[in-house]
């Protein structure tokens, strides 16, 4: 069977299933060039070559598993995410987009020539704390998650991006564990479950089912995380410190309750207009009755 011909046919297997994707034939490319660790420049010179049985058979595997609904990043275990190539397993959320616009609103908020203190809660597989890390060069970063298996991916990440060395991976229930008593830090950023676990039935399976719910849900309304991280974020800021956090679908006036008190409180939308980012500066003194 030629590499042209086996995308053909798992392309017809991932269409016959129409919640599956849009992308039927773009998921079977990308998980035949995954499974050959091939180019596609490869891919489009030698069409017409053969698999051997074993690569055929690796591939057959594959093309289950995404049948299964799982995500094609974890099949592939990476993405993309602002320029840099992630590591993802099963144990961490999938970078989005969206969050792209939560790192670019900070990197504008903090200055590039001093060395800033940050906070990346829920880090996840690292996204946000190594992308602020490769763009902010002077700035030390303290990731903190729940997961240990999350924080193994994150680190992994931070070493082949070459911010390692910058970025402090630690196991903590948000700022627990977290030496913060001078308030010194200059930011504290977020990216939390923010989903209302009544919602979850209206989740893609792709979701629901194989991403983890530690990384999406948050209690009833969704606002657990937030209701306990804001405090302790204005606990452990510098004053003018400023507090970015992505919030979910609808979660505009909640997030604007919780935030009384703060100065500057700023709602940024993602590219579907949908308010996705939150950013607060810690006033000083803290008045919440102002
Ligand atoms: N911080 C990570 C990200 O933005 C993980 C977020 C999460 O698991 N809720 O991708």
């Amino acid at each position: 069977m030629t590499f042209r011909q086996a995308i053909t046919n798992a392309a017809a297997e991932l269409a016959a299933n129409p919640h599956l994707s849009e992308h039927a034939h773009r998921d079977a490319e990308l998980l035949l060039l995954h499974t050959l660790q091939i180019s596609r420049v490869t891919l489009i010179a030698y069409p017409d070559r053969d698999l051997s049985p074993a690569q055929d058979a690796l591939y057959q595997i594959a093309i289950r598993r995404r049948i299964q609904f799982e995500p094609i990043q974890y099949i592939t275990g990476e993405q993309e995410f602002y320029g840099l190539r992630l590591h993802v397993t099963p144990a961490v959320l999938i970078p989005r987009p969206e969050t792209e616009h939560l790192v670019e609103a900070v990197l504008k908020l903090l200055p590039t020539d001093r060395g800033v203190k940050l906070v990346d809660i829920g880090t996840g597989s690292g996204a946000i704390a190594i992308a602020l890390a490769v763009h902010l060069p002077l700035a030390t970063i303290t990731a903190v998650d729940l997961s240990l298996d999350a924080l193994a991916i994150a680190e992994q990440n931070a070493r082949e991006h070459n911010v390692a060395n910058r970025i402090q991976f630690l196991p903590s229930d948000l700022l627990a564990a977290v030496e913060s008593h001078g308030k010194t830090f200059d930011a504290i950023v977020s990216n939390p479950p923010y989903i209302p676990t009544s919602d979850s039935l209206t989740l893609h399976p792709q979701v629901r089912e194989h991403e983890p719910a530690a990384a999406l849900f948050a209690g009833e309304t969704g606002l657990d995380l937030y209701r306990r991280l804001i405090p302790e974020a204005l606990g452990a800021l510098k004053p003018n410190g400023i507090l970015a956090l992505e919030i979910g679908h609808g979660q505009q006036q909640s997030l604007t309750r919780l935030l009384a008190g703060w100065n500057d409180v700023t709602f940024l939308n993602d590219l579907q207009q949908i308010p996705r980012v939150a950013l607060a500066r810690k006033p000083n003194p803290f008045d919440p009755n102002r």
